[in-house]
């Protein structure tokens, strides 16, 4: 199969979303951009196309899907049930990189849900995103266009490297303008529980319902979110994530590349004001201290070193706080050893 690259102006009615439309319906598999990152769309109702996803991906059976859809009006058909609370936060936060769960009524293949009585729903806001599901106008099932394990895919190029001539085709709109994926927050309980941090925070969703919510702190043995529990977002290269003051991570950050030098490729992920203490090694920056743009630059970043052939990457942490809580997350769960300073 050759995998087409579809190029998109953000017209409606392109040639290229058409295609791509066209390509679905036939039980195909098509990358798509989203705010968030690459998705690999397929119609949420054909089972063997749902079952495409999971094999081409890797991905184990037991992590459910997030349902992509291009209005609210699309939802009634899939859940029981709309909470209130899901009318505030959609008012507020849809279209959008918020994802909810939801108790699911029956119709969609069981795969999508991997068997689950809930069911994860998103309207993105992309143009080519939207555009796309107007024109199929059947919910697609879009998990990260990225091997499973792998880092997400913030552009084109990165899903080809995972799936070229393995899925049709990919609409090309260049860069994931936010590039972390979308914050899952779980309407089912009484008090509803983020799931997943991102780009719309914890403070913000509060702010919008007037109550607090529950934060699921990621435990190993017993997962809420079935996908927690899987290691995720890791390059190749072993990940050393650094968390203290900048001044303390630089410090510690040379002597360990020091103690490396001459028997692992060393890279060097942080802040621009980092980049004078290596000089000559592989350094990636992840802008100033703005956790918004190191989460847009993280995950291209991370396929860059592993182009380059790094072995270890040395990674600056980044304060907390709504992009920053995103960003530590994929990080924490990137990395194969965490070292505070
Ligand atoms: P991805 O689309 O690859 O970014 O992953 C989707 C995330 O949403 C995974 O962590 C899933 O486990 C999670 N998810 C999907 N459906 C549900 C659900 N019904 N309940 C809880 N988490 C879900
Ligand atoms: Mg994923």
């Amino acid at each position: 199969m050759k995998t087409q690259v579809l190029r998109t102006s953000h017209d409606v009615r392109s040639r290229s979303i058409r295609r791509a439309g066209r390509l679905l319906r036939m039980g195909e598999l098509v990358a798509f951009p989203t705010e968030t990152v690459y998705g690999l769309g397929a119609n949420a109702f054909d089972p063997v196309a749902v079952r495409r996803i999971f094999e081409v991906k890797g991905r184990p059976r037991d992590n459910p899907l997030i349902v992509h859809l291009h209005s609210v009006a699309q939802i009634h058909n899939l859940v029981e049930s709309l909470p209130l609370l899901f009318w505030v936060l959609a008012a507020r936060f849809m279209p959008g990189p918020l994802t909810v769960v939801l108790r699911k009524s029956s119709g969609l293949p069981k795969s999508v849900t991997s068997g689950l009585n809930t069911i994860a729903v998103r309207i993105p806001d992309h143009p080519v995103a939207r555009a796309l599901l107007m024109e199929v106008n059947v919910p697609l099932v879009a998990p990260s266009a990225n091997l499973s394990g792998k880092p997400s895919p913030t552009r084109a190029e990165h899903v080809l490297e995972d799936f070229d001539g393995r899925i049709a085709a990919v609409l090309d709109s260049g860069r994931s303008r936010i590039g972390l994926e979308s914050t899952v927050l779980d309407l089912t309980k009484t008090t509803p529980v983020l799931l997943r941090p991102g780009a719309v925070g914890q403070e913000e969703i509060e702010e919008a319902i007037g109550i607090a919510i529950n934060v699921r702190k990621h435990r190993a043995n017993r997962p809420s979110s079935p996908g927690m529990k899987y290691k995720h977002y890791a390059p190749e290269a072993e990940v050393v994530l650094f968390e203290g003051t900048p001044a303390r991570i630089a410090r510690a950050m040379k002597s360990m590349a020091r103690s490396l030098k001459g028997q692992r490729r060393v890279g060097v992920l942080g802040q621009s004001k980092l980049a004078r203490n290596f000089q000559g090694a592989e350094f990636i920056s992840l802008g100033d201290s703005n956790p918004a743009v190191a989460a847009h630059r993280l995950f291209d970043a991370f396929r860059s070193m592993d182009r380059k052939g790094v072995e270890v990457i040395l990674c600056e942490g980044f304060a907390e706080g709504k992009m920053g809580t995103a960003l530590m997350n994929r990080l924490r769960k990137a990395a194969t050893r965490r070292i505070r300073v």
